[in-house]
């Protein structure tokens, strides 16, 4: 049965309500269970063969920089990408299933469950117990999860190649996207590059203080446990969290409620989501905040991460169609979340609305900017190399190998092979995020240029980033909008620069 664009954005619009309806009940504890199959099966049409084929035909059709073309992307991108996750369902549950039994043993004897083992290594302090813990989980993902990774993006790859739009999977990521891949990959090594300098001079000196080891023998293990120092903690409280940020919103000259649209769900409830996060269940009219406050800084930074998404979708203009709405480039929505996460990063911020206290905030920076930069460069490493991943030049024996080459070598922590199919977002994720990452500083600085240094307290600067940002939804590609919003093309430059401030902050 053909369907016609028109009854496509109709039902569209409504399917992804109620999917996320069902997604917010569940993670906020109202419902047990998804019941995510029935809702496929009701919206067929929507992921069907023929409403595949009618986008991709509009795509090609559309005239170069015309709005149709820029829907018919949009479009086809969501009809790809849900083909993709309906073909490889299967696999996917395999190993959802998979994570959520599997045991790690120890040579002791001593078994831990797979999902728990990340936060038992970041939290062992003995480093001995901390590598035999690393040691354990790598040799039970080599033997059973890597290879179930390993077919899953093979499968992928397949599929993606077989909806003939491009000729490779990179190209038609590209295609889809509208993000240059091969550029921004040679963008992530100039800025490896760059900042090696700066990697090698903070990177020694934390890993020496803070593990009190060689840094040529720090691991992945060793980094999950430094990222996860809770010494700034209680400087987080959760009670003032949410007031705090409302607060903030409030002397920014916006609403952390966008008259009503975003509905804050703070109550206790078995089975809620420990973690905050947004659901969109109307865009947008109807905006969940979940969140279950415990305190500390990375509670905070979830907090003010999932509000910068609810704030966007909540002040999306109604107007626009279901793809400006719902679908479109995610490195917008990231970047804007980011923009929110980080002011963390602001040393006014931080005295106004923390605990925190003048004396720790020079600290507390150059803290945050290892963390920063550490994770820059592993997202950096991580799109280089997912790049070879899907770009199918190598044999899939090789790749283990030029994983661990390409990560340990930008973060200077010894990653395993073990984790060369496993921490991989499928999808170019990586991609989405690294943009966002971009676009954040990028506008972050035009803020502070346009509204000085205390932006998220002066009353224009919310109103400007309703109206000029939250509002146009994802209709623009990330570059797109700082073109438009900062006159300024995307680039690590302004990254570099915040970096460079964070370390040297005393
Ligand atoms: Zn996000």
């Amino acid at each position: 049965m053909t369907i016609s664009l028109d009854a496509l954005r109709r039902e569209g619009d409504e399917f992804h309500q109620t999917i996320s309806r069902e997604l917010y009940q569940t993670g906020a504890g109202l419902k047990k269970t998804a019941e995510l199959q029935a809702i496929y099966a009701r919206y067929a049409n929507v992921l069907s063969d023929d409403a595949l084929d009618m986008v991709r035909e509009l795509f090609r059709d559309a005239r170069d920089g015309s709005d149709e073309q820029r829907s018919a992307r949009i479009l086809l991108e969501w009809e790809a990408d849900a083909r993709v996750s309906r073909e490889l369902a299967e696999l996917d549950e395999r190993e959802i299933a998979w994570e959520s039994s599997a045991v790690v043993r120890m040579e002791d004897g001593r078994g831990i469950q797979y999902q728990q083992i990340a936060i038992d290594i970041a939290n062992a302090k003995d480093r001995d117990e901390r590598l035999r813990l690393e040691r354990a989980r790598a040799s039970l993902v080599a033997k059973e999860l890597a290879p179930m990774r390993q077919e899953r993006f093979r499968r992928e790859k397949d599929i993606v190649e077989g909806l003939e739009i491009a000729g490779s999977y990179n190209a038609t990521f590209t295609a889809l996207s509208g993000v240059n891949l091969p550029s921004l990959v040679e963008e992530c090594r100039a800025f490896l590059r760059d900042t090696q300098p700066m990697w090698d001079d903070v990177f020694a000196e934390v890993v020496r203080r803070e593990l009190d080891i060689d840094p040529k023998d720090a691991t992945r293990a060793d980094a999950l446990a430094l990222m996860r120092a809770p010494a700034f903690d209680p400087y987080f409280p959760s009670k003032r969290m949410e007031p705090e940020v409302r607060r903030q919103v409030a002397d920014m000259g916006a609403d952390a409620t966008a008259k009503g649209r975003v509905i804050f769900d703070t109550a206790d409830r078995e089975g809620k989501n420990s973690r905050a996060f947004c659901a969109p269940v109307r865009v947008p009219q109807e905006v969940y905040l979940v969140l279950r406050p415990h305190g500390g800084q990375s509670d905070y930074r979830t907090f003010l991460h999932e509000l910068g998404h609810a704030l966007h979708f909540a002040n999306t203009r109604a107007d626009y169609p279901f793809e400006y709405r719902w679908l479109g480039d995610n490195s917008v929505t990231e970047s804007y979340a980011m923009l929110f996460d980080h002011m963390l990063h602001l040393p006014g911020w931080l005295a106004r609305y923390t605990e925190l206290g003048a004396p720790r905030i020079p600290g507390f920076l150059r803290a945050a900017g290892f963390e920063e930069l550490q994770f820059l460069r592993r997202y950096c490493a991580k799109l280089i190399y997912e790049h070879e991943l899907y770009g199918g030049e190598h044999s899939w024996q090789s790749l283990p190998d030029i994983y661990v080459d390409t990560l340990s070598q930008a973060t200077s922590f010894r990653y395993d092979p073990a984790d060369a199919f496993v921490d991989v977002d499928p999808r170019y994720y990586a991609a989405r995020y690294l943009r966002a990452w971009q676009l954040q500083a990028v506008i972050g600085e035009a803020l502070v240029e346009r509204f000085d240094e205390d932006w998220y307290r002066n009353p224009r600067a919310g109103p400007y980033i309703v109206e000029q940002l939250f509002a146009e939804g994802q209709r623009e590609l990330a570059h797109e909008l700082a073109e438009r919003v900062t006159a300024r093309t995307l680039s690590f430059a302004p990254l570099v620069r915040a970096t460079e401030a964070m370390l040297v902050s005393v």
